[in-house]
């Protein structure tokens, strides 16, 4: 391509993601500041407020990482909650979210997380270390489903999506944040100069890591732009399916409802 990258085949592609992963998995939040400017934990609201989560919910984050999904949904749900209701406290002891990472330093970093937030305790998060495109969930069993940042690395894109359609009970609604595609002309040119040039520079000085951080570049260029994802989505099923652009498309929430 003109940017010099080499195409990668399936494996080797894992592999890198893998790679990336198990490497920045104790730094990954920094990473995520630095590279975003701080704006992804305002992406991660955007997301969860678009869910509202509800006392008793079950819930599945996949691709959960380090939890800062899963924490929003539960700080949400406990947030709303009064402090004489027994129902609701009945209910807050039944909400089950499930954090799904293929990665286990990522989990494990997060379980770390959860216990500093006094999160760890409460039985409500269980963290699961299982593939996106294979998942252990039984059909029909949870009330939402989440995806940050993780469906633009897996292989196949079909069987994410027809498999958060399989666990979703109906009316279960499917959210996915992920980086998408610029397309104002002047925003863009500056947007692909951050992402090639200054991307890669930060991922070598922090994790030590420059192809990886090159490699992660590449594959949002490769995603789907938002039309054919949320065409892919409605192909898996859903209903309803829109998308919302933020920052001028640098990332896109889509949603589908499984009716
Ligand atoms: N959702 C978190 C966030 O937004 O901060 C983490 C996003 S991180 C960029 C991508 C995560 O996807 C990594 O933790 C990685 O281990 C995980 N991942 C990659 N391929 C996966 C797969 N096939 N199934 C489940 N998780 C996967």
């Amino acid at each position: 391509t003109s940017f010099g990258f080499k195409e990668v085949n399936e494996e080797e592609k894992s592999q890198l993601v893998g790679n990336v992963f198990t490497k920045v998995a104790s730094n990954y939040d920094i990473m995520n500041d630095l590279m975003s400017g701080g704006l992804h934990r305002l992406w991660k609201d955007r997301l969860v407020s678009k869910l509202t989560p509800f006392p008793g919910m079950k819930h599945l984050d996949v691709a959960g990482g380090t939890g800062d999904v899963a924490f929003r949904i539960l700080e949400t749900i406990n947030s709303g909650r009064a402090m004489d209701d027994t129902l609701e406290d009945n209910l807050q002891e039944e909400t089950q979210i499930y954090v799904c990472d293929i990665n286990p330093n990522m989990l494990n970093v997060g379980k770390k997380r959860a216990q500093e937030r006094g999160l760890g305790n409460l039985g409500s998060l269980v963290w699961v270390e299982g593939d996106a495109e294979k998942l252990t969930f039984n059909d029909d069993s949870m009330d939402g489903y989440t995806i940050a940042f993780g469906i633009r690395n897996v292989t196949h894109i079909e069987k994410v999506l027809a498999e958060a359609y399989r666990v979703l009970k109906r009316g279960g609604r499917f959210l996915c944040l992920e980086l998408s595609h610029v397309d104002t002309p002047i925003f863009k040119q500056l947007y692909d100069y951050y992402s090639f040039s200054v991307i890669p520079v930060v991922g070598e000085l922090v994790a030590g890591d420059r192809d990886s951080y090159q490699y992660l570049v590449e594959s949002v260029r490769r995603f789907p732009r938002q039309e054919v994802f949320a065409s892919m989505i409605a192909d898996a099923g859903f209903q309803q399916v829109e998308y919302e652009n933020l920052v001028g498309g640098v990332v896109a929430i889509h949603s589908g409802l499984k009716i």
